[in-house]
């Protein structure tokens, strides 16, 4: 309850954005508070718990700061989830369905050693799509889901119920 507020203390509401209508929840002023980030990845970190991962997956782009974060607190090594046509080698990749169009992720096909128990950070869980297509790489790349964290869960979008039975731990749901 602690962390949650801290999360709540430091996301900003930014209207229509990127389009008229949405509401942006922008987590930079959490990365930027130095105590309260720190408060926010060891509260990660003491979820799962030390020890229960091997590597962290980051979705690009601001999982990349919460997965950096969580793997030199933890010792383990991180590994991103990028847009298409990033990654210069060999990859795996997942598309799913946006409002309008489509988006593709992909990762290194030998990202994992099979077996691998992997820890995926996010800063937002909304609808899920972006988070299913990473769990299913991680799979597809020989890697076992750990566990999935977001910072923020805007509940209403349903993310949980598209993800489930996978378990979602967020530290805020609003
Ligand atoms: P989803 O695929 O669950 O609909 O959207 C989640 C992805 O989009 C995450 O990678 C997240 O970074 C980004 N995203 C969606 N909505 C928001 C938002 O309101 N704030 C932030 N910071 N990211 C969002």
């Amino acid at each position: 309850a602690d962390v949650a507020r801290l999360v709540a203390s430091r996301v900003l509401d930014v209207p229509d954005f990127p389009k008229p209508g949405i509401v942006f929840k922008d987590l930079m002023p959490l990365f930027a508070d130095g105590p309260v980030f720190r408060q926010v990845i060891d509260g990660i970190v003491a979820h799962h718990g030390r020890g229960s991962f091997d590597a962290v997956v980051g979705i690009e782009a601001r999982g990349f700061v919460v997965a950096a974060a969580i793997a030199y607190a933890t010792g383990v090594g991180v590994v991103p989830v990028r847009k298409a046509g990033k990654l210069p080698r060999a990859a795996y990749s997942a598309s799913y369905a946006l409002e309008y169009g489509e988006a593709t992720l992909e990762v290194h096909q030998d990202a994992f050693t099979a077996g691998h128990r992997v820890l995926v950070v996010d800063d937002v869980l909304a609808t899920g799509g972006t988070a299913a297509a990473t769990l299913d790489l991680v799979e597809r790349a020989g890697g076992t889901v750990a566990g999935f964290t977001v910072l923020l869960e805007l509940a209403a979008l349903g993310g949980r119920r598209r993800l489930a039975p996978r378990p979602v731990h967020a530290l805020l749901t609003v």
